[in-house]
Order: structure tokens, then C-alpha cells, then sequence
């Protein structure tokens, strides 16, 4: 496949806002047994074989620490799936900074890694000339991302080096409180407004991702500390996995007045394939229509334009409707949006585009 595009596959090309395959590929999920990313896997969502089946031109790779085994709640199933929803009604505890830079490095080796293996399959791209080459050339380019900045010291000495090893994607939170914001719980029905904004620390953060072009992504932050962020930041705003909360009443999802002012900044919200956040009663059931989805979609293209929509599917991190059942199912969600009246000019937006021209606005090369 290697030397053929999606395009000239006839796939439509998508980069996508956020996946969790390094911790499935690491091994660090509750579920223990590591998968390659180089072998179809017939569990999870996303690995090489099925991201050329459907048009998954590369994305967000998210390193995210996991809770400590030594904190006292059990360890979750993945990112962004409740098992239960009374585990999720509050806040699951903080992790500490040492803890959670052993495993920043562990899932950044990871992801070093599979480039290194795939023999220029995979390319972790640092400034949109690469992004461009690898979309246009077929290679699968992967951002390195922190979902959660747990592992950034308040000196941001650890900033600086992940920096220099490709970091060009920071969410200040997963959902937790850290040293410099909170994130929201997974409670449902909720506002997002649900905890206090930014920390000094969180400031200074910000701050210092705007001064070096690392995109600051909104998504699991709480509805006062993205206002914080939408006061102070310099760049656009970007949610990379999260959707309309006026469909689904989630505190994952963002309020009218929260896509509004995504919009005014020029900024994108990457669509998330949970079930959860997708489904008007935010029940957790794979047994969900793909127009769920295009539900989504419709809604925040209706509110913001389409260009600042694009894909966030949580791969790896969450529970996906079964009729689009992983990477490789992509192109029957693209159908479901031509046949919602999605013409091929918006869904090459959609697919790339919008996020090429974010990230050229947000990195400093
Ligand atoms: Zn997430």
C-alpha cells in the first residue's frame, strides 16, 4: 500500500484530531495485552493495515498517562469510556509529575519507535512543510500530543525539552485537576462549567505554547478555564475531540457560545466518535447509528461554517458506534456525509484541510 495514496485509493484523506493507540501499543491500558501497530488487529481501532484500508492519512497520537496504580481508585478501560457511569460522576484524583513523566517518555519512545520500524511509513512531523510532503506522498503523519500536561514540570523544563523532541500539541488537561487547570468529569447531563479556570502556572503555560507555535488543544478542559485561554491565547482555538454539547449534554462537549468563539478565532473542533458524546442521551452503547455522527457534524457546521470542523475520532480511547467499527470503517462514515449533502470541497475540509491551515497558523514553521 505503501506506495500508492488514499486518494489515489479513491479514499478520502483524513487527519485526525486525536487517537490513543500509543498506550494499546505501549501496553499500558487496563486491557494489558500489547498490540503492534503493524499487524491488523481484530481488537481496538487504529493500526497501520487499517488506517490504509480507510483513508487515515495520519492525526494526533496522544500520550496520555493513565492513573497511577498506587492512587486508590482501579485503573480505567480506556480515555475516554466510562465503565460505569457512577465511577465518572466526579473527578478521578491527580497524578503526580514524576509519575507522569515516566510514562510521557515511555508512550513519546513509543511513538519514535513505530516511525522507526515502519521504514518511512510513518513520519512524526514537526512543521506543516512535512505535514504537507507526508499527506501528499501517502506517509502516515503522526503529531506528537500530550493529552493532560501532568508531566510538565511548573518551570517548564520538560516543555522545553519534549519541545525539541516534536511536542507540537499540549491539552492542559485530561480529565483530572492538574498543576495548571482542571478538566471536566464525565457526569451526564452537565454544563461544562464545572470547576475553577487556570492556575498562574496554567497562564504562564499558555503563554509559553504560544511563544514556542505548540497548539493549545480545549478539549476535557472545563468551561472557565477555556474562557481563560480564549482571553489570553494568541493563536486559534481547537478542541481536538469534542463535540456539540446543544446535541449531546455532555461537559466533554462545548456550549453554543464556546463554538462561537472557536469560530471568531479561526480555530477547528475535531469530531469525537464516542458514543457517549455523541448520543442525544449520552448512553454508553455501541449499538449506536453512524448518524449519530453525522449529526454532530451537521450541527457544528451549521453553527460555525465547515471550516472549522474536521475528525477527532478517538480512536483507541473510547467506544465507537459498531456500524463504523475502527480506522478501517471511515469511508462508511464519509458516505453517511455525502449522503447527508456534504459536496467533495467540504469534505476534503473536513479531511484535512482545516486542520492544515490551523496548525499553519499555530506553529511557528
Ligand atoms: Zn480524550
Amino acid at each position: 500500500m505503501s506506495e500508492t495514496t488514499a486518494d489515489r485509493d479513491g479514499l478520502l484523506p483524513i487527519f485526525d484530531g486525536h487517537n490513543d493507540v500509543l498506550l494499546a501499543v505501549y501496553g499500558g491500558g487496563r486491557r494489558s495485552e500489547r498490540r503492534s501497530f503493524f499487524e491488523r488487529g481484530s481488537s481496538g481501532h487504529l493500526d497501520l493495515p487499517r488506517a490504509r484500508e480507510g483513508g487515515f492519512a495520519g492525526g494526533f497520537f496522544a500520550v496520555y498517562v493513565p492513573p497511577d496504580p498506587a492512587s486508590r481508585r482501579p485503573p480505567m478501560r480506556s480515555a475516554d469510556a466510562p465503565s460505569e457511569e457512577e465511577e465518572w460522576a466526579t473527578l478521578p484524583p491527580p497524578v503526580d509529575q514524576p509519575f507522569a513523566l515516566r510514562l510521557a517518555m515511555s508512550l513519546t519512545a513509543t511513538l519514535f519507535r513505530i516511525e522507526e520500524e515502519s521504514a518511512g511509513e510513518v513520519e512524526v512531523v514537526r512543521d506543516v512543510a512535512s505535514l504537507r510532503r507526508c499527506l501528499d506522498a501517502g506517509t502516515l503523519a503522526a503529531i506528537l500530543h500530550f493529552e493532560g500536561a501532568e508531566a510538565i514540570d511548573p518551570q517548564l523544563n520538560a516543555l522545553d525539552v519534549f519541545y525539541r523532541a516534536g511536542l507540537r500539541s499540549l491539552g492542559l488537561v485530561w480529565s483530572r485537576p492538574n498543576a495548571f487547570a482542571e478538566g471536566v468529569p464525565f457526569r451526564f447531563p452537565s454544563s461544562p462549567d464545572t470547576g475553577p479556570g487556570l492556575t498562574a502556572a496554567g497562564r504562564d503555560l499558555v503563554r509559553a505554547c504560544n511563544r514556542k507555535g505548540i497548539m493549545v488543544d480545549l478539549s476535557h478542559l472545563n468551561e472557565r478555564g477555556f474562557w481563560d485561554v480564549a482571553e489570553l491565547s494568541t493563536a486559534p482555538l481547537v478542541a481536538t475531540h469534542s463535540n456539540a454539547h446543544a446535541v449531546t449534554p455532555t461537559p466533554r462537549n462545548l456550549t453554543d457560545a464556546q463554538l462561537d468563539a472557536v469560530k471568531a478565532s479561526g480555530g477547528v473542533v475535531g469530531v469525537n466518535f464516542a458514543v457517549s458524546f455523541s448520543r442525544e442521551d449520552g448512553k454508553h452503547e455501541a449499538d449506536t447509528p453512524i448518524d449519530a455522527l453525522v449529526r454532530h457534524f451537521d450541527y457544528l457546521c451549521d453553527r460555525m461554517g465547515v471550516e472549522h470542523v474536521a475528525f477527532g475520532s478517538d480512536f483507541d480511547g473510547t467506544t465507537v458506534p459498531n456500524e463504523l467499527g475502527d480506522a478501517a470503517g471511515l469511508p462508511r462514515l464519509v458516505e453517511a456525509l455525502r449522503s447527508a449533502g456534504f459536496g467533495e470541497a467540504d469534505l476534503r475540509k473536513l479531511g484535512t484541510e482545516n486542520w492544515v491551515r490551523v496548525l499553519e497558523r499555530t506553529w511557528k514553521a
